[in-house]
């Protein structure tokens, strides 16, 4: 990376089991899609020209509230990018930041900020839709949610599984890897509680070196993909190559 310039990838994903078509997280949205000019918020966009179309989406799956994995929730008019889906949230997620006691003892203002957008991005029309999972259990039919509390206190992730094959959908267990798996125990300001987060964090990447487990991490560099090996200082990706080919 360049000096002094920091680059965030955002990967929302879509899962098509057969049976269900459904996306994992949402992105930043329209609306920062058009504040940004086009610089994030990119999900809408990058479905349609994989000819993907959002009325179609079935199931929105949520790994946890902060505002780059459920402002994608809304357009820039704030009607549903996704008209049709259920919205299914892990439930300690959503008890933690729709509670008006945990948001007045917020700690610091960006914590604030999460809340707020909980609050505006929780409409009435997302609440109609909304149903909350519990970890340990299939979100829907081969995708098993796990709860992988710290970065946020109802993180989740979801393992997708296809015959023999896995892939382990991390959320933001890690943020950047070139930072975060290479070095487990440097805390992200973003994670809620540091702490927990590196626990889950080491205890998730040994299960994914001792399973060869492909991992695919909403912040990691497109396309996502990555095996993951142990290194001195902690862990270290092996990115997938990009391949158009399913
Ligand atoms: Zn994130």
């Amino acid at each position: 990376m360049e000096k002094d310039v920091y680059i965030t990838p955002f990967n929302p994903i879509v899962v098509n089991t057969g049976a269900k078509l459904a996306v994992i997280d949402t992105g930043t949205g329209e609306a920062a899609y058009r504040d940004s000019r086009g610089a994030n918020g990119q999900f809408l966009t990058n479905l349609a020209a994989a000819g993907i179309d959002a009325k179609m989406v079935d199931t929105v799956i949520v790994s946890h509230y902060h505002v780059d994995h459920i402002s994608g929730l809304l357009k820039a008019d704030n009607s549903l990018a996704f008209p049709n889906a259920e919205i299914l949230v892990p439930a300690m997620e959503h008890k933690y930041w729709m509670d008006d006691g945990e948001m007045s003892r917020a700690s610091t203002p960006r914590i604030e900020g999460v809340f707020k957008n909980v609050r505006r991005v929780m409409r009435p029309e997302v609440l109609k839709r909304l149903r909350t999972y519990e970890w340990g259990r299939e979100v829907i039919p081969g995708v098993p949610a796990a709860g992988t509390p710290g970065h946020t206190p109802g993180h989740t992730c979801h393992i997708v599984t296809s015959g023999a094959s896995k892939v382990y959908v991390q959320g933001d267990l890690t943020h950047s890897p070139f930072l975060f798996v290479r070095n487990p125990g440097w805390h992200p300001f973003v994670d809620h509680d540091p702490v927990q987060g590196e626990a889950t964090r080491r205890k998730v990447y040994d299960m994914l070196v001792a399973e060869k487990m492909l991992v695919q991490g909403f912040h990691y560099p497109f396309p996502a993909l990555a095996h993951v090996e142990r290194s001195a200082a902690g862990y270290r990706e092996v990115p997938v190559a990009w391949n158009p080919t399913i």
